[in-house]
């Protein structure tokens, strides 16, 4: 390497270098404000922080210097760490060291140097504080070699607290996610991100499921050793220099200046390269790497952009590939389920005010009488509108507020199912409950004390059962079921046919209704295969001794077929969409008391 001699701690004054993870890392406020003032207050041209690398010495700040690094053995502060005090040549013209130095025969014809190394609490000197001249200087006192050190104790001061602050992860030995964050503020304070075709990427090494597996396997030493083998190939794979930062267990992330196209081909060629399986003592590993990236705007905000690389390396490894730009559309679809959350959960605390059910028609085909109704949930949010179930319902069903909604539903049907009762109004009260609300213990119990608490008869009572998920404990939801039914409640398979409410539940679980999804329905006159399908699984339901329901009957037509074939029941549009209660008992066209359905028999006729 060069001919400049080298400390005598030069091993542990590298491996500290690395530890502090400085190196190639984007500019910083504090470091630039150093060196400008250095310039100023000394008036030279040239003011630099200089850390000193195996092979180069690379500059953390430069005032007047073009270039981001320069060879080792050009350098004249890797003589300037050699000494604990300030180094000072006056004119490098008539210094044996570096008369002969190409910076000082050639561009830029440095002639005077000085320069305080930088050191640290354990007393290794990682660099320099430097200035630079391109003419001599020989006034260079006890003064100024003071004002000097103290500057380069600002330096270290920073150096130190970068290292305090907890930016690193000492496991993966890469700067962290704060560090990233950090000098992605840098990044942005600089607004120079637009005209540099600058990217961040996020490196998803294995997800966390495989992870986690590997760790209930093996253990955490070896899931680490992994992870660290993971963390080197993907360094092999990427240009060099390139600062890894470690977002989260599994992740990586990386900042790059790449055009689209090169950027796509790095990441397809990384892609390829992780394809192959990874070897850990003997054992070849397969998970996926996924990345997703995007191009840093002008202006941005670091935890939004984490977030969005960190979401689109997720969806790659959900929906397959290697890699993907970040799609803003799908960024909005999460911010929006965020708040829709959010604003549910301040709702259900504070007892639902703004919730209320409305209710639709199930009406017997054959007869046109209303047999009963089926209670759906309406959200009207002050500051979000109207929120449809279809939106909110399967949100809530990925967290534990599908709970408290579910027992939000049944309180208000259960009530509103006596009042009716006692009124004299013959009609089932049918509502939605999810199959994670039928994985919970105390399910049929809050039932039964409501069903108590309103004097309800069971029989009057129907869960509508849509499997979103498959249940983690088919042989509880199946308990739960048996004991409900024992009650005389009544347990409707909804959406049949689509997803997983399939044939199999036919089998496995006890229910008395099928409800024929309405993908089946809406189309029925024009589409040959529903016209074959629905009538074949009104018989296939008959002969289990299930009823069957129809919904999503928006013409008269449909609803004639439907008849027709041997349906039961019928609910749609074109009977009655669903309505808050007054509207609903208008419907009825009864006064309280009288038995309902009347209208709708007069109305087919
Ligand atoms: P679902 O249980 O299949 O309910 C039927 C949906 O179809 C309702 O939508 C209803 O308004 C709509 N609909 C009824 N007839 C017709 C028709 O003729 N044509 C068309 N195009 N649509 C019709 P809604 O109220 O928006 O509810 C959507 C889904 O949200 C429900 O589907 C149900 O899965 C869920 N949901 C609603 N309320 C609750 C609830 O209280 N708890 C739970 N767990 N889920 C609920
Ligand atoms: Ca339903
Ligand atoms: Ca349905």
């Amino acid at each position: 390497m060069s001919s400049v001699p080298v400390p005598l701690n030069e091993l542990k004054r590298l491996a500290l270098l690395r530890e502090l993870c400085i190196l190639d890392t984007p500019p910083d406020q504090a470091f630039d404000l150093i060196t400008r003032l250095a310039s100023q207050v000394f008036g030279v041209p040239i003011a630099l922080i200089a850390l000193i690398d195996q092979e180069r010495q690379w500059f953390k700040s430069r005032v007047g210097m073009s270039v981001q690094e320069t060879p080792r053995d050009q350098a004249f502060c890797a003589y300037a760490i050699l000494q604990p005090e300030v180094m000072v040549v006056p004119d490098a013209r008539h210094d044996a060291r570096f008369k002969d130095n190409l910076l000082v025969t050639g561009s830029p014809n440095i002639r005077f140097y000085a320069g305080a190394p930088l050191t640290s609490r354990e007393g290794l000197n990682l660099g320099t504080l430097c200035l630079i001249d391109t003419v001599p200087h020989d006034s260079f006192g006890p003064q100024e070699h003071a004002m000097l050190l103290s500057m380069a104790a600002m330096v270290t001061m920073r150096l130190e607290s970068l290292r305090t602050i907890g930016y690193m992860d000492a496991t993966m030995v890469l700067p962290n996610r704060a560090r990233l964050l950090d000098d992605l503020e840098q990044h942005s304070q600089a607004g120079t991100c637009a005209s540099t075709s600058l990217c961040a990427v996020a490196v998803d090494l294995c997800g966390a499921e495989y992870f986690n597996d590997m760790v209930k396997a093996l253990g955490y030493r070896y899931a680490d050793d992994y992870l660290l083998a993971a963390r080197d190939r993907l360094l092999s794979l990427l240009p060099p220099e390139t600062t890894l930062y470690r977002i989260s267990t599994t992740r990586l992330g990386f900042i790059l200046e790449r055009e689209d196209e090169a950027l796509a081909d790095l990441l397809t060629s990384i892609g390829q390269a992780c394809a192959e399986p990874l070897w850990m003592g003997d054992i070849p590993h397969n998970a996926r790497v996924t990345m997703g990236t995007m191009r840093l705007p002008e202006r941005f905000s670091p935890p939004d952009v984490i977030r969005a690389l960190v979401s689109t390396s997720d969806s790659v490894r959900q929906d397959g590939g290697d890699w993907a730009f970040y799609d803003s559309r799908q960024h909005e679809s999460q911010r929006r389920s965020f708040q829709v959350l959010s604003a549910l959960s301040l709702v259900l605390n504070r007892g639902g005010d703004e919730l209320a059910l409305h209710y639709q028609p199930k009406v017997d085909l054959r007869t046109g009488r209303c047999v009963g109704v089926e209670a759906l949930l309406r959200w009207n949010s002050p500051t979000l509108g109207p929120v449809s179930p279809a939106e909110f319902i399967p949100l809530a069903e990925k967290t534990a507020l599908i709970e408290s909604i579910t027992q939000w539903v049944m309180a208000q049907a259960l009530q509103q199912a006596g009042i009716w009762q006692r009124q004299g109004l013959n009609l089932t009260m049918a509502f939605n409950v999810s199959a994670l609300d039928l994985d919970r213990p105390g399910f049929a119990n809050e039932l039964c004390t409501l069903i108590e608490r309103h004097a309800v008869d069971p029989h009057r009572i129907e869960l509508e059962f849509t499997e979103s998920a498959l249940t983690h404990q088919p042989e509880r939801l199946r308990q739960h079921l048996l004991r409900l039914r024992a009650l005389g409640v009544k347990v409707a398979i909804d959406d049949f046919g689509t997803g997983y409410s399939n044939l199999t539940y036919l089998k496995t679980l006890s229910a008395d209704a099928l409800k024929v999804d309405q993908s089946f329905v809406r189309n029925l006159l024009e589409d040959a295969t529903d016209q074959a399908i629905v009538p074949a699984l009104v018989r296939l339901a008959h002969e289990i001794k299930h009823t069957v329901v129809a919904e999503g009957i928006e013409t008269e037509a449909a609803y004639q077929a439907l008849a027709h074939w041997g349906c039961d029941e019928g609910q749609g549009y074109w009977i009655a969409k669903p309505m808050p209660v007054l509207a609903l008992e208008h419907w009825l066209g009864s006064e309280p008391g009288r038995w309902p359905g009347l209208h709708q028999a007069s109305r087919l006729a």
